[in-house]
């Protein structure tokens, strides 16, 4: 066993790290030098010794309104002790149905039916499913076909890492990921570099798919998921008018459209929607994360209301869609959900978020783009990515390092992908917040350099 701490009876730190095997961690590392956090509040994460750490990533881009909210505490609570749990299969809470209204109300156009589950990884699944089973239920059964994009992160379940294009994500498991194609990633350093927002170049991007249907025939494909901001691979925005080209060539072939928002939904682009601020409609809409601001599990998938309809056909006692999960619609989720869609309503932070991107966008290029080794800076929304030249012969070691030192020296949470820092705050940063994060990522590259 390793012992932290001088106490080994403290409860704050355990004194055995070995059993629980951490997901996306390098286990080895974290377990020699670990960063505990034991208590949150607003932006910052407290370590079990009481010291703070400004949280510049919202937890996993999900605590949008920050951390441990009154009014999202207290509806947890009070629902934990009115319904624990009830069954969604073939049974309701009011709750459910009341944040399910409240979620259509905010999503644009028709995108009207939502259905819960409890994660994006799940999200993502299930609206892979849906586009299959649509195209089943229209009589059109060959159009099986998933098609995604590289540098895409849709989580870990089969579907997920089938249509992702995260090479380690998908290695061991390559039996089971037939069916599926992929459109080119978007990034092109020599012909984005420091774009503030989306990039002017790289919409053509989007004719790929063109190519991909000539290639296996739009009879065979059911639907093309993207992410409107790939957010795992270190902040890849959409091109300018990439998003629409990718819907119009949907149309044109009859093929589903999914955008996955698990990240870019509720506020952190600056509206409740990315679907909103790029004024494209996809038929399928995937969330997760900012519904609850995290507090409780949930994901979900919208769906445009031919989708739905397309599944209210036949006898009225048999069960249209056969998928769902013992957690969907969890009374507590969907207590934290309508709390936490108050609380953004309330403070206004989707409109706060719009007004703070260009100060946070100025903020991160101006202290960031001369620091030594940096050799990119991606931006969109309250979200930033900056690309870091590697150590010789150690790709990764760099932005690990940075990391690390990041909560040890500087007292600050960020994530990395590969050789790249990523920061995305809670949408309640001030202007103080931000440049505090900056001065603290300067520090950091400077340490590294
Ligand atoms: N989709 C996107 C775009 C994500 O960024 C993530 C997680 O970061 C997921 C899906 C998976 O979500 P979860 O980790 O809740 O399964």
């Amino acid at each position: 066993l390793r012992v932290v701490g001088d106490d080994a009876s403290s409860t704050a730190i355990p004194n055995d790290l070995q059993a629980f095997w951490m997901p996306f961690t390098a286990n080895r590392s974290f377990k020699a030098r670990p960063r505990m956090v034991a208590r949150a509040k607003d932006m910052y994460y407290f370590t079990p010794e009481g010291k703070p750490i400004l949280d510049a990533t919202a937890g996993l881009w999900c605590s949008n309104a920050g951390h441990n909210r009154d009014p999202i505490v207290q509806a947890i609570q009070k629902q934990a002790a009115e319904l624990d749990f009830s069954p969604s299969f073939q049974f309701g809470h009011p709750k459910a149905f009341e944040l399910a209204s409240r979620i259509a109300a905010l999503a644009p156009n028709d995108l009207d039916h939502v259905f819960f589950c409890n994660s994006g990884s799940e999200a993502a699944d299930t609206a892979l499913k849906m586009a299959m089973a649509y195209w089943n239920a229209r009589g059109k059964g060959a159009k099986t076909r998933l098609i995604g994009r590289e540098r895409g992160y849709h989580g870990v379940g089969f579907g997920g890492i089938s249509v992702g294009g995260i090479v380690p994500n998908r290695r061991f498991f390559g039996a089971l990921l037939a069916g599926t194609d992929h459109l080119p990633h978007t990034y092109d350093r020599e012909k984005q570099a420091f774009s503030k927002g989306e990039p002017e170049w790289g919409a053509h991007l989007a004719d790929e798919l063109e190519r991909i249907v000539a290639l296996h025939d739009a009879a065979t494909i059911a639907a093309v998921m993207v992410e409107p901001m790939a957010g795992s691979t270190g902040v890849l925005p959409a091109p300018k008018g990439y998003l629409k080209r990718l819907r119009e060539i949907c149309d044109k072939h009859d093929i589903l459209l999914i955008f996955d928002e698990v990240i870019t939904g509720f506020g952190r682009l600056g509206a409740p929607f990315a679907s909103e601020r790029y004024g494209v409609t996809p038929d399928l809409l995937t969330f997760a994360k900012g519904v609850t601001n995290a507090a409780a599990p949930m994901g979900g998938v919208i769906a445009r209301k031919h989708i739905h309809d397309a599944f209210m056909t036949g006898p009225d006692h048999i069960v249209e869609l056969f998928h769902g999960y013992t957690y969907s619609a969890h009374p507590l989720a969907c207590a934290a959900g309508l709390a936490t869609l108050d609380l953004y309503r309330d403070e206004g932070l989707f409109e706060k978020s719009k007004a703070m991107e260009p100060i946070w966008a100025d903020a991160v290029f101006d202290g960031l783009k001369d620091k030594p080794g940096v050799l990119d800076i991606r931006q969109v929304g309250l979200t930033a990515a900056i690309d870091i030249a590697s150590w010789k012969d150690a790709p990764g070691k760099r932005a690990f390092v940075a990391m690390d030192k990041a909560f040890h020296d500087e007292g600050m949470m960020i994530r990395t992908s590969g050789d790249c820092l990523v920061v995305t705050p809670p949408l309640i940063m001030s202007e103080s917040d931000a440049g505090q994060i900056v001065e603290k990522l300067a520090r950091v590259i400077d340490a590294t350099a």
